[in-house]
């Protein structure tokens, strides 16, 4: 299939042959990704096209990348808007770093069932590396797969084919190379009516435009000028609404550019000037600044995760990884970057490819792509290259200056373009640097990043790092879940200029007030110090008494049990006073693989967990992913409303054999002091039904002693239904995170809604009023799971409705602990009321402030 320096590539499926122009989708259409062939299939085996390496397959399992011999990189894209699916009707039959040869199986697809869910099956077959590739024959009619040849692709020749030639320091920030000038022309002065200026994306239709001619090109305002193909240039130009501009270019085609990019100005750039907001209008803000602080040292967010820490800002950033300053020789140094911008480019276009509906997301890799590609960036770095900076370095450089002349800017819009530039070239650089993402950071440093993964939290804890704050993140989202588990101070919804700190500065996070101190004076600190010293000899005190029971001074026991993932957690949680566990979250087993785990790596998994617990209970939720916690190897349906669709006890349903293999892994492990299996998101009796017949058949199957069986309350239909459900189950868990998130219809995850997604909230209360009394009635166990059970400040109110015990997480046990220990569950029972008669959770949480608590 390869001659010479020609690639055949065969058809990866049987159809039509259709032009890409004519796919309704701008992007392939537009040739955005790259130029190329499409298929209307009539098979549903996609077959290799040549021999190659498979560099990607995406989640989804619609879109895979080859790369192929002289550098030709192709993606197929299996039909239109079908990322959306999540895989679901398709099988892969090779996985990343797979070498195949031509005609060999890919994936397969379900024709009949992607029909139903997308809008077309149209295959495209794209040549990503078109900076070096080109198509240069293409098939007609009709294609038969792994027989039919689908196109030829060729390499590009270059415009001019003289040796390569190192830029020179003078032409940092003039596109690259350019022409020589013939006839210059300037424009009359054209008028900007973008009522935000010449922000990115405008600025990126105007430097793709320009790109498209072979002229010099510069845009003049107010006596300074700009590369009109670098929209970095053109953004720094800082050009806002009614700016009076000329555009002035040389060289061929020089008055054709003008009169078209002139054209292109006035007609705003691809912007709806009649939909574009006013002049006065917000800039659209990244995240949540929940309150804002008169003090401009003092960042405000929403306490995910209590603590103080103190300790020197260090941001999460890809820009920050280490790097050699000094480079190898130039020419090899200079190939490294284009390969490395090369391989940026082709993950970004599938990004942008693989984005279906997300059209907001599609537009930012766009216009990242365009800022991968600016001239005025390349230029710097191949400058700094030439004077002996390795590849990594001048990259990060030349990405620093551009990142600070945006920064500077006074229009809000441009100088928030600042941060996409560190994105991409961040991106780029772990292409340099060796693609490592996880990036170290030094013990004792408070942690600032636009959004932390729960993988992340785990391990900057480990790497001790003191507190975390991110832009983005929910107070119930699994990244604040662990924090608290792992007792690291975690600030969300903190605003995003926070990011603009400087590494090394000093700041203190006091989570429990949910702001954020940056540059604290002497005395400040001093203070501070004082609080750390007070909270840990408290803290001390209170683990030092935390296997003790919890019983309130009128002699109410309360239990008080860990929420755990893992083995570890479950013996820390013994350490630290647990009483047994409320709930296993199964599901973290399951994140962070290729494929599901096995029943006998679950059953191995729930024995650890039990063997560490000795003769404490033990319970075992079932899977609860879906929603906010996806799994890769999946597939789950496509949804409008993830939260309100397939998870929980429901992807039971779907995939049945995953739910039947755990009820087994579960009734074989071996617990002294037994285990119960706990459902979750179960909202109508049907479910809870059908999953007590499936424990039953198994159960026989495997010839099990009997287990109970209980549901989580997070859907308030369980809670209003109590009393039909307690005649049906063995206990209930009140999830007070979900049940929140279902009752005040709020997005837990939602950095807006963090501060306002209280399980005080009155109505939640009497959902969990109506549970207990409900259980009390059947006389049956009801503990409450949920984060605000690991909320010091809830307690009273909690036992106060009779509840008696909570699962927490596992680092609050002996805070808890103690506070139970404080009070007076009479006292509880009178706040309890007053809560239920309360307006807000804002009137709960005053009820419940110091002073007002009952002692
Ligand atoms: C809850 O929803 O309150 C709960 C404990 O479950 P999770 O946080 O795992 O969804
Ligand atoms: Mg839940």
């Amino acid at each position: 299939m390869h001659s010479s320096d020609t690639l055949t590539l065969l058809a990866p499926l049987s159809g039509p042959i259709v032009p890409i122009e004519s796919v309704p989708d701008a992007v392939f259409a537009d040739k955005v990704v790259g130029d190329g062939i499409s298929i209307d299939p009539t098979t549903q085996t996609l077959l290799a096209p040549c021999d190659a390496t498979v560099t990607q397959l995406h989640a989804a399992r619609h879109a895979i990348t080859l790369s192929a011999a002289g550098g030709v990189e192709i993606m197929i894209h299996v039909g239109i808007d079908t990322v959306g699916l999540k895989g679901e009707g398709f099988t892969a039959r090779v996985k990343q770093g797979d070498k195949v040869s031509a005609g060999q199986a890919l994936l397969e697809f379900d024709a009949d069932h992607l029909l139903h869910k997308a809008p077309s099956l149209l295959t495209q077959v794209i040549v990503l590396s078109g900076e070096t590739s080109v198509i240069v024959e293409r098939a007609r009619g009709t294609a038969r797969a792994g027989v039919s040849h689908l196109m030829t692709v060729g390499p590009r020749r270059k415009a001019r084919e003289d040796a390569p030639r190192a830029p020179s320091a003078s032409e940092a920030g003039a596109s690259r190379p350019p022409p020589r000038a013939t006839v210059g022309v300037t424009s009359a002065v054209v008028v900007v009516p973008n009522p935000h200026g010449l922000h990115a994306r405008p600025a990126a239709v105007l430097a793709n435009e320009a790109k498209s001619f072979a002229a010099d090109i510069s845009v003049e305002l107010a006596g300074r000028n700009a590369n009109a193909k670098s929209v970095v240039a053109l953004m720094n130009l800082g050009a806002g609404p009614g700016a009076e501009l000329r555009i002035v270019a040389s060289g061929s085609e020089a008055a054709r550019a003008v009169g078209r990019l002139v054209e292109l100005v006035r007609s705003g750039l691809g912007e709806d000037l009649s939909a574009a907001p006013g002049p006065d209008a917000p800039a659209p803000a990244k995240a949540a600044a929940p309150r804002a602080s008169d003090d401009p040292r003092r960042f405000l967010g929403v306490s995910a995760a209590p603590g103080l820490a103190i300790g020197p800002v260090c941001k999460i950033d890809p820009l920050a990884a280490a790097v050699e300053e000094h480079g190898d020789d130039t020419e090899v140094e200079l190939a490294r970057l284009q390969k490395a911008l090369m391989h940026t480019r082709i993950e970004l276009k599938q990004l942008v490819a693989t984005s279906g509906k997300r059209v907001e997301q599609a537009q930012i890799f766009s216009a990242h792509l365009t800022m991968l590609d600016d001239p005025e960036i390349i230029t710097r770095a191949e400058v700094a290259i030439v004077e002996g900076k390795s590849a990594a370095f001048a990259w990060r450089e030349a990405v620093m200056s551009s990142y600070r002349e945006l920064a500077r800017q006074s229009n809000p819009l441009l100088a928030a373009r600042a941060n996409d530039v560190r994105d991409v070239g961040g991106r780029a650089l772990r292409h340099l640097a060796g693609g490592d993402d996880a990036q170290a950071v030094p013990a004792g440093s408070l942690v600032v990043a636009e959004t932390l993964t729960p993988s992340e939290v785990v391990r900057l804890e480990g790497q001790g790092a003191a507190g975390l704050v991110s832009v983005l993140g929910g107070t119930t989202s699994h990244a604040a879940i662990l924090a608290r588990s792992l007792g690291v101070p975690y600030l969300v919804g903190a605003p995003a200029s926070l990011l603009a700190t400087p590494a090394g500065a000093t700041a203190v996070l006091d989570a429990d007030a949910a702001a954020l101190l940056l540059h604290p004076t002497e005395a400040e600190l001093d203070a501070y110090r004082g609080r750390l010293g007070a909270r840990q000899a408290l803290r001390a005190k209170q683990e030092a008494a935390a296997s003790e029971r919890a019983v309130t001074r009128d002699g109410v026991h309360v239990a008080v049990l860990a929420n755990i993932a893992s083995a570890a957690d479950a013996r820390k949680a013994v350490r630290l006073g647990a009483e047994g566990v409320g709930l296993l979250r199964t599901e973290l087993m399951f994140f962070d693989r290729e494929t599901a785990p096995t029943e006998a790596d679950q059953t191995a998994a729930y024995q650890e967990i039990a063997d560490a617990l000795g003769d404490r209970p033990l319970v075992i939720r079932t899977l609860d992913v879906g929603g906010d916690k996806p799994l890769s190897y999946m597939p789950l349906p496509a949804e409008d409303n993830p939260l309100l669709g397939i998870r929980g006890l429901r992807i039971g349903a779907l995939h049945p054999t995953i739910l039947r293999s755990q009820l087994r892994a579960i009734l074989k492990t071996r617990a002294p002091a037994g285990h119960r299996v706990l459902l979750p998101m179960v909202a109508s009796l049907e479910e809870l039904r059908e999953a007590r017949r499936v424990l039953e058949e198994e159960r026989q199957r495997a010839g099990s002693p009997k287990v109970e069986l209980g549901v989580m309350v997070e859907v308030p239909s369980v809670a209003i239904q109590a009393d039909q459900f307690a005649a049906e189950v063995d206990f209930f868990s009140i999830g007070t995170n979900d049940l929140t998130q279902y009752t005040l219809a709020m997005d837990r995850t939602h950095p807006r809604l963090a501060g306002r997604h209280d399980a005080l909230h009155p109505a939640v209360l009497r959902l969990i009023d109506a549970t207990v009394q409900a259980a009390r009635r059947r006389e049956r166990h009801v503990g409450i799971c949920g984060a605000v059970a690991s909320d010091p400040d809830a307690v009273a109110v909690l036992i106060g409705l009779g509840v008696t015990e909570l699962s927490v997480s596992v680092q609050a046990m002996p805070e808890v602990k103690s506070k139970i220990r404080e009070l007076d569950a009479g006292k509880c029972r009178e706040l309890a009321r007053a809560a239920l008669e309360m307006g807000t959770a804002g009137e709960v949480r005053a009820l419940l402030s110091p002073g007002a608590r009952p002692g």
